[in-house]
C-alpha cells in the first residue's frame, strides 16, 4: 500500500490517508511472468464471455430473482462467518478452499451462465473486500485470479449440460435418475476443471499430487460444498423458500473445518511444513504402540546440518531459513508417505521409520545424507543469484526395540550415534549398532 500524506493546509492535523496502489505500482507486476500471463488471458477470456452471453440472451425476471437470492445468502453466510474466515486465513499458508460453491455451482444449475459469472464475480469481490483484504497470504490479484479461473469452471460445467441438452436442474428433474447422473457427472466435471485451471496459476511449481491439488481434508470439502450447492439448487428449483436452510449447515461445516486448520497448524512446524515437536511426538507414540502390538521394528533418524552456523553467518538468517525448508524437502522425498517426519527447532530434524529393518533405514539415511550433500539452495533476496552448495549432514540411527523400547530411550540413543559422527568428521550415518560401547554425548 502506498501512503498519501495529504498537504497540511493550516494548523489542522495532517490527514494520513491510505490509498490503493497505482496500476503501475500492483504487487501483480512482480509475478512471474508466466503467472501474469496465466492470470490475464484468464481473466480476459472470463470476461469476454460473460459480456458475450450477457449481449446475446436477454435477462429474465425470474432469473434476475434467484440471481438476487443466491448473492444475499452468499453474502450473509460471508458475513456471519466473516471471522472464522479470517482466522482461517490466518492459520493456513496452504491451498484454501472456501465455501461459495454452495451459491455459485446451485448458480451454474439454476441460472444462466452470464449470471452465474456476475455471482461468482460479485461474491468474491464482496470476500475480498470483507474477509481477505489486507490479509497477506491473500493479495488481491490473487482472488482476482481465482474468481476468473471459476467463471471459466463454471463455464465448463454449463458445456457438460450443454453435452446433454440438459436445462439446469429443472430439466435435470424431468429426465429423473438420468437427470440425477447428468448432474453429478456436471458436479465432477466442476471439480476436476477447477482443480486443473489453478494448476498454472500458482508462483511455485509443485510436482506432488497433494501440492497440485491439495490433501483429501480439502477436496473434501470442495466436494461437500458442490454437494451443498447441487442441493440448494434442487431447493431453488421446487421449493425456493427452503433454500435458506442451507445456512446453518454451511456455517457449522465452516467452523469445524477451522478446528482442523488450527490442529494442524499447532502440530506444523511453520518454516519448514513438517511436524513441529509436539506433533511428531504424538505420531511417534501411535507408530511406537503400534509396533509393540505387532512386534515389529522401526527405525529412528537424528539428523542435524553440519556447520550451520556458519551458513547463518555467511549468508544470513534469511538463507539459513532457505536451506532448513530444502533440507526438510529433501527428507520428505526420500522417505515413505507414512514416514514420520519432524523438527525438534534449529536444523535438527527427526524421522521415525514404521516398518522396517535396520539395513533398509540406514539405507534411507544414506540416501538423506547423499541428498542433502547434493543440495544447491539459493540466496534469497541478493541482486546477483548466489547458491549455496557446501551442505552437509550427520545422521544417528536408532532401532527398536534394540537401541530402546521407549521413545526417549531411542531419541538418545540415536542422538549419542549423531555425535559420533560430529566427532567423526561430519557428513556420515552411524548406526547404534556401531558404536562398540555406548559412549556418552560428546561435544562437537
Ligand atoms: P555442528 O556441525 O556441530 O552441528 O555445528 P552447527 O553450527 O550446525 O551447530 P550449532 O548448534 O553450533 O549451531 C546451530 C545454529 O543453528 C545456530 C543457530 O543460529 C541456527 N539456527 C537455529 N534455528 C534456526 C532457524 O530457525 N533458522 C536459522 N536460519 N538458523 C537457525
Ligand atoms: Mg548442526
Ligand atoms: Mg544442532
Amino acid at each position: 500500500m502506498s501512503v498519501d500524506r495529504a498537504q497540511p493546509v493550516s494548523s489542522l492535523p495532517v490527514r494520513i490517508r491510505a490509498t490503493a496502489p497505482t496500476v503501475q505500482h500492483w504487487a501483480f507486476w512482480g509475478e512471474k511472468p508466466r503467472v501474469i500471463a496465466y492470470c490475464l488471458l484468464t481473466e480476459s477470456i472470463a470476461a469476454f464471455l460473460t459480456v458475450t452471453l450477457l449481449l446475446r440472451s436477454p435477462v429474465a425476471g425470474r432469473d434476475l430473482l434467484i440471481l438476487i437470492a443466491l448473492l444475499g445468502l452468499g453474502v450473509l453466510q460471508a458475513e456471519l462467518g466473516r471471522q472464522v474466515e479470517r482466522l482461517r486465513r490466518r492459520v493456513s499458508g496452504v491451498a484454501h478452499i472456501n465455501m461459495t460453491s454452495v451459491w455459485i455451482f446451485a448458480g451454474v444449475l439454476v441460472l444462466p451462465p452470464a449470471m452465474t459469472a456476475i455471482l461468482t464475480a460479485t461474491l468474491y469481490l464482496h470476500l475480498g473486500v470483507r474477509s481477505w483484504y489486507k490479509l497477506q497470504k491473500t493479495p488481491v490479484w490473487r482472488t482476482t485470479s481465482n474468481a476468473a479461473v471459476l467463471v471459466l469452471t463454471c463455464f465448463a460445467s454449463y458445456s457438460v449440460l450443454a453435452m446433454f441438452g440438459v436445462n439446469g436442474m429443472s430439466g435435470a428433474i424431468e429426465l429423473g435418475w438420468a437427470g440425477a447422473g447428468i448432474v453429478g457427472l456436471t458436479m465432477l466435471a466442476h471439480f476436476v476443471a477447477n482443480a486443473l485451471l489453478v494448476i498454472p496459476a500458482r508462483d511455485t511449481v509443485v510436482r506432488t499430487a497433494k501440492g497440485l491439488f491439495g490433501g483429501p481434508m480439502d477436496n473434501m470439502l470442495e466436494l461437500a460444498t458442490l454437494c451443498l450447492g447441487a442441493l440448494n439448487a434442487l431447493t431453488l428449483a421446487i421449493m425456493p423458500g427452503l433454500t435458506v436452510l442451507v445456512l446453518p449447515p454451511l456455517l457449522i461445516l465452516h467452523r469445524g473445518v477451522l478446528v482442523k486448520q488450527l490442529e494442524a497448524a499447532a502440530t506444523t512446524d511453520s518454516k519448514t511444513g513438517v511436524l513441529n515437536t509436539a506433533g511428531w511426538h504424538t505420531r511417534a507414540e501411535v507408530a511406537l504402540a503400534r509396533a509393540q502390538q505387532q512386534q515389529r521394528t522401526f527405525g529412528t533418524l537424528m539428523i542435524d546440518l553440519d556447520r550451520f552456523k556458519r551458513i547463518n553467518d555467511t549468508y544470513g538468517h534469511l538463507a539459513g531459513d532457505a536451506v532448513l525448508r530444502a533440507v526438510a524437502a529433501t527428507i520428505r522425498n526420500e522417505v515413505r508417505e507414512r514416514d514420520i517426519v519432524g523438527r525438534f527447532g534449529g536444523e535438527e530434524f527427526v524421522v521415525l521409520l514404521p516398518d522396517i529393518g535396520e539395513s533398509d533405514v540406514t539405507a534411507v539415511a544414506e540416501r538423506i545424507r547423499i541428498g542433502i550433500a547434493l543440495l544447491s539452495v539459493e540466496v534469497p533476496e541478493t541482486l546477483r543469484p548466489t547458491m549455496i552448495d557446501e551442505l552437509s549432514a550427520s545422521i544417528g540411527v536408532a532401532m527398536y526395540p534394540d537401541s530402546g523400547v521407549e521413545l526417549q530411550r531411542l531419541l538418545d540413543a540415536a542422538d549419542t550415534a549423531l555425535y559420533t559422527a560430529k566427532n567423526n568428521g561430519r557428513n556420515q550415518v552411524v548406526r547404534v549398532g556401531d558404536l562398540a560401547v555406548a559412549q556418552p554425548r560428546l561435544a562437537s
